[in-house]
């Protein structure tokens, strides 16, 4: 978004519905910084570890970047002490407690520019782990649509296509579509189930 990173910026990428770009466009954005021969750096929760078993971050359309896996968000911390990074990106953020929320703000106070991307509300239409909070510190905020797979029209939702068993279900292609709130309503209260 700008260039002069010499104090520190807080940038959300989030979108309610998953295949909406959102790691596509870190992705992207991180490599504009790598371009203009910034270090960069890419986070990921353990738990979100997709199409890969190695050290990178994967968008749904193929791009890749390496970035590190971590448990706990203050290891994010620990290693931009110990490293330095200009750009620190963090993906699927959905998935860290309000603990993250701490570590984003101490990294942009320490001047590092953090990107953080992740889904905004669960399938079930609630707020998502440590989002809500991240939104309300972002110094700039995007947020990108899906499409919706029933009628075509921006997707804002993610709609289990089963009943839920577990709290945290990641997002394998064939667990959830995206879809508009009007399709994504109609869904669930066809199964009964509260929207
Ligand atoms: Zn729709």
């Amino acid at each position: 978004m700008h260039r002069n990173i010499d104090y520190g910026w807080i940038d959300v990428i989030t979108s309610g519905s998953m295949y909406a770009g959102k790691t596509t466009e870190l992705i992207r954005r991180i490599r504009t910084f790598i371009l203009a021969r910034r270090t960069a750096v890419v986070f990921q929760p353990s738990v979100a570890r997709r199409y890969t078993e190695g050290e990178e971050v994967v968008s749904h359309d193929g791009l890749r970047l390496q970035a590190r896996y971590v448990d706990n968000p203050n290891e994010i911390l620990w290693y931009a002490e110990t490293h330095r990074p200009d750009v620190i990106g963090i993906d699927e953020v959905q998935f860290f407690d309000d603990g993250l929320v701490e570590v984003v703000q101490e990294l942009a106070n320490r001047g590092h520019y953090v990107i953080a991307a992740g889904l905004s509300i669960t399938s079930e239409g609630k707020p998502f782990g440590c989002m809500p909070q991240l939104l309300a510190i972002a110094d700039n905020i995007t947020n990108v649509y899906g499409v919706c797979v029933v009628c075509g029209e921006p997707a804002t939702k993610a709609f289990a296509l089963r009943p839920k068993t577990a709290v945290v279900e990641i997002g394998a292609d064939d667990k959830y579509e995206a879809r508009c709130r009007r399709c994504w309503l109609e869904g669930r209260r066809a199964r009964g189930e509260a929207v």
